[in-house]
């Protein structure tokens, strides 16, 4: 049985008495996108074993999931959850192997494990199923025969022994968690560039790296479209104090970002960046009765699906008694929220269901943003001299969100960048 458990659910102390002080590192697809690569990831592997022993968390190459997603939906437009979830897994199960073999080569003590294997437990939901449980036993059993552990990243088991996966970019939180079960302190996320930037450098070339970051920032910026780190991994890391450090894989001597507790952010940072996502869409619900309790019914039908809405609205209506209910979706949730909310139409007696595909977040994010009317005139402004037509706005402590049309999403964000001088943050 374990001695601790951990989960993304609820919060217990991190920790593990039966665990030696364990290095935890993850590296991403680009990362062990070839051998070349998987040998410099080696290479880095066995520098950290003089430190103690090590647990790695790798990613499938390259672009291998995109590929296997491709594979299944030429079998299905869509393809039976539980067998997608075991087909994408194995992408993950590709890449630890490889990487033990090639510790192996280096005389490195190396020991690859699936989820499986290990016990990375998780809800029963396919596609962005959350963990529930590792047992710190069986992690300090795995190191008793190596000195490097190579875990699958993005993989989960139902307890009926299902596979499941944690969502796109989920590796990032198979490392938080396993990091949490280890008791160790820092877990270290080695990608293709620096650390976490003011906003994406591959598209703002003059974004600028931050040398550290609260969780709570990251978290905005990660759910809203920075996919540097999966926003689930730092709600984990700040769950059990775990500090992430944001590296390169190709200057493995940088020191990156690092993201922490941070609480005096604020004082000198008001804000941290401007995210993009235009993996989303718009969906709206219209004239639904103006009755209490149909809010309730359209959102609650969709969580029962394990849909997660965002950006919910409902606006007045010219006639009386009717609603529009709007809200955003990300895309690849948007066939099943306009399934749900067909069904729901008929049942509660609205007139039609409407999805807009053209539409993309831009973000601004900032710890220090509440009570400064100014950011938000700011920022609409930017947009409108621009002439670039703002389709929803809104707004919360930590950031303020406009949607705007597909197309145009880089050049807001570019815009804002500028307006708000972030190179110089
Ligand atoms: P990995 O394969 O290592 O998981 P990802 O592609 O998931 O890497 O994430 C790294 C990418 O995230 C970068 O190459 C960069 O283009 C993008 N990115 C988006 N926003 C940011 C940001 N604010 N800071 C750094 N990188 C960002
Ligand atoms: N391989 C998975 C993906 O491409 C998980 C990850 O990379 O973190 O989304
Ligand atoms: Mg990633």
């Amino acid at each position: 049985m374990s001695q601790t458990t951990h989960t993304e659910e609820q919060q217990e102390p991190a920790g593990s008495k039966k665990l030696a002080a364990v290095s935890v590192l993850k590296f991403g697809g680009t990362s062990v996108k070839s051998i070349a690569r998987i040998q410099h990831v080696a290479e880095i592997v066995k520098e950290r074993l003089k430190h103690g022993k090590v647990l790695v968390v790798v990613s499938a190459m390259g672009d291998t999931t995109d590929y296997l997603l491709k594979l299944a939906h030429q079998c299905s437009k869509t393809p039976d959850q539980r067998e997608l979830d075991s087909l994408l897994s194995t992408g993950e199960h590709i890449s630890i192997t490889l990487l033990s073999m090639m510790l192996k080569t280096l005389d490195v003590s190396a020991r690859s494990v699936t989820a499986y294997q290990l016990g990375i437990f998780t809800e029963n939901v396919h596609n962005k199923a959350r963990i529930i449980d590792i047992k710190t036993d069986n992690l300090a059993q795995a190191f008793e025969t190596c000195d490097a552990l190579v875990v699958a990243g993005f993989q989960g088991v139902t307890a009926n022994g299902d596979i499941t996966t944690l969502g796109r970019g989920g590796s990032d939180t198979t490392a938080v968690a396993l990091a949490a079960a280890a008791g160790a302190k820092y877990c270290d996320i080695y990608t293709d560039v620096d650390g976490i930037y003011t906003s994406d450098p591959n598209k703002i070339p003059k974004a600028r790296l931050l040398d550290r970051i609260s969780y709570g920032e990251v978290v905005e910026m990660a759910r809203l479209g920075a996919q540097v780190i999966h926003p689930r991994a730092v709600e984990l890391a700040r769950q059990y104090g775990v500090i992430l450090r944001v590296r390169n894989t190709f200057k493995p001597d940088h020191q990156g970002t690092s993201i922490d507790g941070g609480e005096d952010m604020e004082i000198y940072r008001s804000i941290s960046g401007v995210a993009t996502d235009k993996d989303q869409a718009c969906v709206t619900i219209m004239d639904v009765p103006d009755q209490p309790g149909i809010a309730a019914r359209v959102v609650g039908g969709l969580a029962k699906k394990a849909i997660v809405v965002d950006m919910i609205m409902q606006a007045f209506h010219p006639t009386a008694g009717l609603n529009n209910i709007t809200f955003t979706v990300a895309s690849t949730d948007l066939p099943q929220t306009i399934k749900t909310l067909e069904e729901l139409k008929t049942e509660m007696g609205a007139k039609a269901v409407h999805a807009d595909e053209d539409i993309a977040k831009v973000s601004l994010v900032g710890a220090g943003m509440a009570g400064q009317p100014d950011i938000a005139a700011r920022l609409f402004e930017t947009l409108g001299t621009a002439k670039i037509n703002i389709k929803m706005i809104t707004s919360s402590e930590m950031k303020i969100t406009c949607v705007v049309s597909r197309g145009q999403a880089d050049k807001a964000a570019k815009l804002i960048h500028d307006a708000f001088e972030l190179e110089k943050v």
